[in-house]
């Protein structure tokens, strides 16, 4: 249906610096109303900006490189007028506009060109109902990454924002529980006009949105209409996107220069130092994990997706095979993280204990049973996992006349399940083998329990 959809977006979101961009307030999200303020951030007559904090640049650059960018080694502050109440000054310090020389230019992300990658700040909260405005969020770092026009579907912007999201993760570039917001770009071939769908803050409504809008265009045209160069904005209630102005009515922001800002000068020696500083990326560690580890594509996505998770796997890899350990981690660690909400930083144990736990599954001296409730039980605190084992008696029960006793007492014990598998009900050996295990308080083999049932019916 999109045969020639092209989207572009605009990504916002704010950076995860700590303080503000001009002035020595903190960012704390949940500070009551207008209580990280001072007059910079508020603009009283007479203040001034202070330096851009370094914090911010920092990640910014970081991110600029992180997509593939070049970097621009003057950065020329501008500012961006317009009358709103939440902009005390009457204009917005950004490094976008007409004369702006963004941080990072030409990069690419996964197949998708980046137009620019550029930092300004944050205006003041404004309620138009109440009138109320909350200054804390004025002078926030923001960053913005602007893509070319070259998204065909609207879950390929899905994926790509995901894996976006991932990667600013890993150098802990933007506040996670801030999320991002999308201005997102919408035109249904070259020879038609594009829709600007401001502010959409959701994948979910990112995705919808798209699809809504293309569908519209698609049939404003199908009737033989124009499309109009708009700005609208998503109606999440509605589930539609309605008008906000036309090309017309565009703002005209009058760009002009910062005066009470230098120039900020991105030296060659800051530049290399940020960068050796940046990880691996994400997708570059799943490939690695995928064609150089031999691990399946669908767990190294899983493990590659938290640089934490990764860092743990890498490190215990070193001493078990990465496909074993990638699937314990995938099913076993992850369903203990899910369950107890914590991330791995949380989680009080280290790759010495994982790494102690798997080597008895690998070498079969536990089994799985064993092996996830072990799991379970260093999620709660630490603990030598070999010396445990031994105290509590949990190594396997191998020996095959140990195991078969039990299994002829079961076999005695279940008639009817006995039966119902010699007349060809294959699930009652299942309930047998389950007995058995049982039996060992989950110390059996399965495979081996199974073998020898099979023997004996
Ligand atoms: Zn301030």
């Amino acid at each position: 249906m999109h045969g020639k959809l092209k989207v572009g977006l605009e990504v916002h979101g704010y950076l995860n610096s700590g303080f503000k961009l001009f002035c020595n307030c903190r960012v704390d999200a949940n500070a009551p109303p207008n209580t990280t303020i001072c007059p910079v951030c508020t603009s009283q007559p007479g203040s001034k900006p202070m330096l851009p904090y370094r914090g911010a640049l920092d990640k910014i650059v970081a991110i600029a490189l992180m997509l593939g960018c070049r970097l621009n080694r003057r950065l020329l502050f501008q500012r961006k007028h317009y009358s709103w109440p939440d902009l005390p000054a009457g204009y917005q310090r950004t490094i976008s506009g007409s004369y702006s020389f963004p941080v990072g230019v030409d990069g690419s992300f996964l197949g998708i060109g980046i137009c620019d990658v550029h930092l300004e700040e944050d205006p003041a909260r404004w309620d138009p109902e109440t009138g109320f405005v909350d200054y804390n969020r004025s002078g926030y770092p923001l960053v913005e990454i602007v893509t070319n026009p070259e998204f065909v579907s609207s879950a390929q912007v899905r994926d790509w924002l995901k894996k976006l999201l991932t990667t600013l993760s890993y150098i802990k570039a933007i506040t996670p529980d801030a999320g991002i917001k999308c201005d997102v770009n919408v035109s249904v071939g070259p020879e038609f006009k594009r829709v600007e769908i401001k502010n959409v803050n959701s994948l979910k409504a990112i995705v919808s949105a798209i699809d809504y809008e293309s569908r519209v265009q698609l049939k404003a045209i199908g009737l033989g209409k124009q499309v109009l160069q708009e700005t609208k904005a998503w109606d999440d209630r509605l589930q539609e996107t309605v008008f906000m102005r036309a090309k017309e009515a565009a703002m005209d922001y009058m760009f002009i220069p910062e005066p009470d800002l230098p120039v900020i000068t991105i030296t060659e020696a800051y530049s290399k130092q940020i960068e050796s500083s940046l990880p691996e990326k994400p997708h570059d560690k799943l490939e690695r994990y995928v064609n150089d580890l031999g691990v399946e594509r669908s767990d190294a996505e899983v493990i590659s997706s938290d640089i934490l998770l990764a860092g743990l796997f890498e490190k215990v890899c070193r001493n078990i095979s990465p496909v074993f350990a990638s699937r314990w981690f995938r099913k076993e660690l992850l369903r203990v993280m899910n369950y107890l909400k914590k991330d791995v930083d949380e989680l009080g144990f280290d790759e010495s204990h994982i790494t102690q736990l798997l080597a008895l599954l690998v070498s079969r001296k536990i089994s799985d049973e064993t092996g996830r409730s072990l799991i379970e039980k260093l999620a709660e605190g630490p603990f030598d996992v070999d010396k445990f084992v031994k105290e509590e008696n949990l190594e396997i029960i191998s020996a095959e006349e140990d195991i078969g006793k039990l299994c002829d007492e079961v076999i005695r014990m279940s008639p009817q399940a006995v039966n119902d598998y010699r007349m060809g009900e294959s699930r009652s050996l299942n309930f047998l083998v389950g007995q058995v295990v049982a039996r060992t308080r989950g110390r059996a083999d399965a495979r081996i329990v199974r073998e020898i049932i099979l023997k004996k019916l």
